[in-house]
């Protein structure tokens, strides 16, 4: 019999973040096929017999052309096995899930999504920027900067004109030419500005500053990806927020306390318990 494919969006950095329905189907996978992003905890909540293959790109290089990997997905799927497909953040974001759902399709092979939280928002969240806030935002657009796979350059103009928040995925090794973009498209040079890096992790640094100053700090604070960028007035937010959020009960709980800007990230209590709550939230831990 034909098994199927789960594409699950395993959420940002912190394993927590991943949904209930993303912790079932893995519970119930033969194979997961993952990627660089995912949170390595997560493969835990598989079936310790589940087979598990990595296919993760390093920036620049991928580990296993998309072709093979969707070639993957529809063999062992048309084997028989439940394959779930983890991808970091949402799969539809960034993430060719639209590639695989269609490689699916035309393999004959029965294709679920299990959307996930995007670092689009979450990184900012985490980093106490909301992507719109009352008064001050009250649009956002997310893009890449990446110009891999022959894309063509985004059109940040055009972009930097009609939104109030701009959240760029993939910035990190070109934040000398998007900043400069924006300005040049008119965004002010002291318009606030902030990045992002290994949002809900223990590593999670935040760097604060303006699209004229943030390239050089983040430099200086030697920042790598992945990385989300953040471009606008909603961006200076943290200072005041932070306070606020940083004592909330579910901050605490969820290990992805603020960080001030350039400090060492939060000491992660993510370790603990995964499965526990896990099983918890699908009510099987009386069991
Ligand atoms: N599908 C993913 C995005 C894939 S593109 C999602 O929805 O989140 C990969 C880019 O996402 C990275 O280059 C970076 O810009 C961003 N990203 C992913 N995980 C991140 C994290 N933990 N912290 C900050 N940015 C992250």
């Amino acid at each position: 019999m034909t098994g199927r494919v789960l594409l699950v969006g395993a959420g940002p950095g912190d394993p927590k973040l991943i949904t209930i329905r993303g912790a079932e189907v893995l519970a119930e996978a033969d194979v997961v096929v993952y990627d660089r992003l995912v949170a390595p905890r997560l493969l835990d909540l598989a079936p310790p017999a589940a087979e598990r293959v990595y296919v993760g790109k390093e920036p620049g290089r991928a580990a296993m052309p998309q072709g093979e990997i969707e070639a993957l997905l529809v063999e062992r799927a048309l084997a028989g096995s439940t394959v779930v497909r983890l991808k970091g953040g949402d799969p539809f974001v960034f993430g060719r899930g639209g590639e695989e759902v269609l490689a699916c399709a035309r393999g004959g092979v029965p294709c679920e999504v299990v959307p996930g939280i995007s670092s689009a928002v979450a990184a900012p969240a985490l980093a106490g920027i909301p992507v719109t806030h009352r008064g001050i935002a009250r649009s956002f657009a997310v893009v890449t900067a990446s110009t891999a796979h022959g894309d063509e350059e985004p059109d940040l103009g055009a972009l930097a004109a009609a939104v109030d928040t701009l959240v760029i995925l993939m910035a990190v090794g070109r934040l000398e030419e998007v900043c400069g973009a924006l300005i040049a498209a008119g965004r002010p040079s002291v318009e606030p500005a902030a990045i992002v890096q290994w949002a809900g992790t223990p590593e999670q640094r935040v760097v604060l500053g303006t699209l004229d100053d943030l390239p050089g700090r983040a430099r200086a604070a030697t920042l790598g990806p992945p990385a989300t960028l953040v471009v606008g007035t909603v961006a200076a937010l943290p200072h005041e927020l932070m306070a606020t959020l940083a004592t909330s009960p579910a901050t605490r709980r969820s290990g992805s306390a603020l960080v001030p800007p350039t400090a060492p990230g939060p000491s992660s209590d993510n370790d603990d318990g995964l499965e526990r709550d896990v099983r918890g939230a699908l009510g099987s831990g009386q069991r």
